[in-house]
């Protein structure tokens, strides 16, 4: 594996082959008996049987012993796929979906996603580490059985960076979080907020990239989705985070997730870097949902500027109006 650096875009890209893998529980590389073999990263509950199992990628994008070397082609920049890996297998049961899951469940598996990052940030070659869900064959998933990724990578991923950028500024204009100014609007309008629970909002954003597009936000400021805010209850996230998987498999049948937390602050030796100074009061983490609809699939065709046919005060109210619990 080798990545690339687009200078005109700044976009890194992966080049280099992976393997296709199959679909049948005889042929998951993730059941029980054959994953209880391959050495963990993190069980839980650590004690009795398991739900949630951590391992590393069996085919893995970033290697953790690749050399960093920062090459230059020209006027092109390369380096080796230095990072990890890992694969967070949400169940031990092949058929089990995690919108399918109880509420404490699915707190389980954002409790390991929570504490895989904390552990995977203390590695300071590391600049950023993303938590995904590819759900469906049309999300690209690599197996059916219900699991999700964490990759650390040495650079900040392309749309994090723009993030980190505008809210940087946001905030140097206004000396507010831009996220938190967003969540206060769509409370008042209300038009485009799809559930609440507690806290924590689910939203179909204003300027939404897909139909149903949705991000989960906690309404009180904070920067890191690992280090919850003092007084925060995860299980509310997990209950508010089930009922929007159960209203959007109504309507599409893969999606994308992503998790969006703070990057990695600490230089290789250890310091905050100085544009990081901000950080912790104008980011905020939140969670990402690109559904992906078949029958729209010519929307994402279009990359330079988005074509969504389904406005987001459409798709919110239509969500709504969808009952989770049936
Ligand atoms: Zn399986
Ligand atoms: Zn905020
Ligand atoms: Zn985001």
């Amino acid at each position: 594996m080798e990545l690339r650096k687009d200078p005109i875009t700044q976009s890194w890209v992966i080049l280099g082959q992976r393997e296709v893998v199959a679909e049948t529980a005889e042929q998951c590389p993730l059941e029980p008996e054959k994953i209880e073999k391959v050495p963990a990263i993190m069980i839980w509950p650590a004690a009795g049987p398991w739900q949630v199992r951590v391992v590393p990628h069996p085919d893995p994008l970033y290697h953790v012993e690749s050399d960093p070397g920062r090459l230059a082609e020209g006027m092109y920049d390369k380096m080796g796929a230095l990072g990890a890996h890992e694969v967070v297998v949400e169940t031990p049961q092949h058929d089990r979906r995690l919108s399918l899951f109880s509420d404490e469940e699915i707190e389980r598996v954002l409790w390991v996603w929570a504490s895989r990052i904390a552990d995977l940030k203390k590695d300071v070659r590391f600049k950023y580490i993303s938590v995904f869900k590819n759900q469906g064959a049309l999300a690209g998933e690599e197996w059916p059985h219900a699991h999700s990724q964490l990759t650390a990578t040495i650079f900040v991923p392309r749309r994090i960076k723009y993030e980190l950028n505008s809210a940087h500024e946001w905030f140097k204009d206004k000396e507010r979080c831009i996220f938190c100014d967003m969540v206060r609007q769509e409370e008042k309008q209300g038009k485009r907020i799809v559930d609440v629970q507690g806290d924590y909002y689910a939203l179909c954003p204003y300027a939404s990239r897909v139909p149903y597009e949705i991000w989960l936000l906690h309404r009180r400021h904070n920067h890191t989705f690992e280090q919850p805010r003092p007084g925060s209850n995860r299980r509310q996230l997990a209950a508010l985070l089930g009922r929007i998987l159960r209203r959007l498999e109504k309507v599409a049948p893969a999606y994308h997730l992503v998790v969006h937390t703070s990057p990695s602050t600490m230089n290789k030796k250890g310091e905050m870097a100085g544009y990081w100074k901000t950080l912790a009061d104008d980011y905020h983490w939140h969670i990402e949902i690109l559904p992906i609809l078949e029958k729209r699939s010519k929307s994402y065709s279009i990359k330079e500027v988005y074509f969504n046919p389904e406005l987001p005060e459409q798709a919110a109210s239509n969500l709504r109006a969808l009952d989770p619990n049936s």
